[in-house]
């Protein structure tokens, strides 16, 4: 059977760009006058990245990306963390800011915050546009947070279900064949 998709929008394309905008303020102003690096996580990261830079007014910004994965094909988090495209940048003195489309276990940034830590910054944060925390299997909390959302899987706003559907401008709960996925 061809599976068949569908999508229920969870948080629609105007409440991102506003969330963004405030996380942006609220970075601005802890952020400003710090030596910084925006460290994105490929490959979920990526829209939420481009709205983010372009809300933030910071005197030495500079955008870096790792790419890492947890997921198989399928919905569930595995806990192995595999480095799939490790950091170029000199982190030394720098004040790195994670930024991460979704928290779910916990586990990817548990790892991230521990391996970028021992790189001689000056300091290691989070910040996510969405977080799953009823999911969370360690005691990670993020330093900014866009939205708490339900336990379901979602996609769009650069998230995909086995590389698909990055591009939905909206978030939305991914159905498989009438039901979730
Ligand atoms: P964690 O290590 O916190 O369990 O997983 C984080 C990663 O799992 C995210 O970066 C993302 O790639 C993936 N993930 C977790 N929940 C979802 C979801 O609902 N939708 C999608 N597309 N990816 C998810």
């Amino acid at each position: 059977m061809t599976e068949q998709y569908s999508f229920e929008t969870l948080i629609s394309r105007e409440a991102l760009a506003a969330k963004v905008a405030e996380l942006g303020k609220q970075i601005s102003e802890d952020y400003r006058d710090k030596d910084t690096v925006f460290m994105g996580i490929l490959k979920g990261c990526f829209v939420f990245m481009a709205d983010l830079v372009r809300q933030v007014k910071i005197e030495r910004l500079e955008v870096c990306f790792m790419a890492v994965s947890s997921y198989g094909s399928g919905t569930r988090s595995t806990g192995n963390i595999v480095i799939k495209r490790d950091l170029e940048a000199d982190l030394t003195g720098k004040h790195v800011l994670i930024v991460e489309d979704i928290v779910d276990s916990g586990h990817t940034l548990t790892y991230l915050k521990k391996y970028l830590s021992n790189r001689q910054t000056a300091s290691v944060k989070v910040c996510t546009i969405l977080d799953k925390p009823s999911r969370r299997e360690t005691d990670l909390v993020p330093d900014y947070r866009g939205f708490e959302i339900p336990d379901a899987f979602v996609v769009g706003y650069g998230l995909d279900y086995d590389e698909q559907f990055r591009e939905l401008p909206d978030l939305c709960i991914l159905h498989r064949n009438g039901e979730k996925a």
